[in-house]
This record gives C-alpha cells, structure tokens and sequence, in this order.
C-alpha cells in the first residue's frame, strides 16, 4: 500500500510552496503555481524580458520561453 498521496513537486521553485505565489505560473517548470490569478495575453516583447530574466517559462502564462536541447 502506497503511504503517500499523489503529492507532486513539480521543481524547487519556492512559489510551488507558497500559499499565495505572486506569478499565476511557475518559471522553472511551468506548473500552475496560483490559478486565481487571471491570465492575461501576454505580448511578445513581455516574453522577451521574461527571457532576459532567464525564465524558462512565462509565469503569466506559462508559455515555454526557453527550448529544451
Ligand atoms: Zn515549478
Ligand atoms: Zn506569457
């Protein structure tokens, strides 16, 4: 019998612990972090800065910003 319950951690990103993240989207994964935040469209030139930040994804809407090789 397995003790634990389908208890996922997604990455060590610190907003997967947070009761209330402040970004809707994980910048590491992409996981759902805080899905009462609203998605709003994001532009291309806010993906841009997300990338200069070195996020891999969007924490507004966790597009993937950053390929996998
Ligand atoms: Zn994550
Ligand atoms: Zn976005």
């Amino acid at each position: 019998m397995m003790g634990r319950s389908m208890q996922r951690t997604p990455c060590d990103n610190m907003n997967h612990r947070r009761a209330n993240a402040p970004v809707g989207h994980c910048p590491q994964c992409g996981g759902v972090v805080n899905d009462h935040i609203r998605v709003a469209p994001c532009s291309e030139s806010n993906h841009a800065a997300a990338r200069r930040h070195q996020s891999v994804f969007c924490v507004d809407c966790g597009l993937r910003l950053i390929l996998a090789r």
